[in-house]
């Protein structure tokens, strides 16, 4: 509690009109989802790049891709109709930080556009390393990474590939698990000594990481996760993980393993509605259809 207080009153920020990070917050503040962001520089076997990232949002879905200008303006349209705007962040369609360009040139814009509004991005870590004065810069205060396994074995039966820009490489197998494990562990710990809130999201998959999950929980707890979200998979078509006939866990499955990481110690949120990269609005509603460009004008 207290290293939330002090991360919250560094950044200036408030966490209980965020309504991801507070239960009580996501019934009266709004979210908005700016799809900016449309490559990716690892391969997981539930996604299918034809839809938007699992990071934060629901596969089997396809947003409206925006320009850094298009999502400013956007992003001023709607703030002005929706008073109970409290979030802005960038969560795909791909990996915000594998399009880090466009991801900080809209963020950079928006600071003075929303100067009380509070910035959140999801990734899924591998560059997080190389952005860390980026986003605490920005005033980045909340930062998601979807981490699904901390042991290589596993992680290798959940991502295909994993592609190093620095060194223009691929990796595959443990390799590639390895590599995207470290990078985020990194970041985790890099962004919570820079006193940036980080949630890790995690996918369950059964079979693969259900008996892992909470050697994951307490792996992210002592590198600093503020909260740790367990997501129930949900296989986008055309994916690996749809070839292989793999299922979703129950909810009682998911149930039981958000019992057993919260009984170990781990702030658990358990009303996450895996939105789109699009959304907008209350967590649970999606107004991004009343938000169209006539709409705004
Ligand atoms: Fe898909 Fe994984 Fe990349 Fe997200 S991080 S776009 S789920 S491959
Ligand atoms: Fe919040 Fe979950 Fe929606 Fe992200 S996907 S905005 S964490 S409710």
């Amino acid at each position: 509690e207290a290293l939330t207080e002090a991360a919250c009153h560094s950044l200036n920020t408030d966490i209980t009109r965020h309504p991801c990070y507070s239960e009580e917050a996501h019934r009266y503040f709004a979210r908005m989802h700016v799809p900016v962001a449309p490559a990716c520089n690892i391969q997981c076997h539930y996604c299918n790049r034809k839809f938007d990232c699992v990071n934060e949002s629901r596969p089997g879905v396809v947003s409206e891709l925006l320009t850094p200008d298009d999502a400013i303006r956007k992003v001023t349209g709607v703030a002005a109709q929706l008073m109970q705007l409290s979030v802005v962040g960038i969560a795909g369609p791909g990996d915000p930080l594998a399009n880090a360009d466009k991801t900080f040139e809209t963020f950079g814009g928006l600071r003075s556009v929303v100067p009380d509004v509070t910035f959140c991005l999801s990734t899924n870590g591998l560059t997080l390393n190389k952005h860390i004065d980026e986003i605490v810069e920005l005033g980045i205060a909340h930062v998601t990474i979807t981490i699904n396994a901390v042991n290589p074995d596993i992680g290798s039966q959940i991502y295909g590939w994993v592609y190093d820009e620095d060194e223009d490489r691929k990796y595959e197998g443990r390799d590639a698990a390895e590599l995207l494990i470290s990078r985020q562990l990194e970041g985790l710990k890099a962004l919570t000594e820079r006193g940036v809130l980080v949630k890790v999201n995690s996918v369950l998959i059964p079979g693969v990481n259900d008996e892992h999950m909470s050697e994951v929980s307490r792996t992210v707890r002592s590198h600093g996760a503020f909260m740790h979200n367990i997501m129930p998979l949900i296989i986008a078509p055309g994916s690996r993980y749809e070839e292989e006939g793999r299922e979703a866990p129950s909810p009682r499955m998911l149930h039981k393993i958000q019992k057993d990481c919260a009984g170990e110690g781990s702030k658990i949120m358990r009303h996450c509605r895996q939105c789109r990269a699009d959304a907008i609005g209350l967590l649970g509603e999606d107004r991004s259809a009343d938000f169209t460009w006539e709409n705004l004008a």
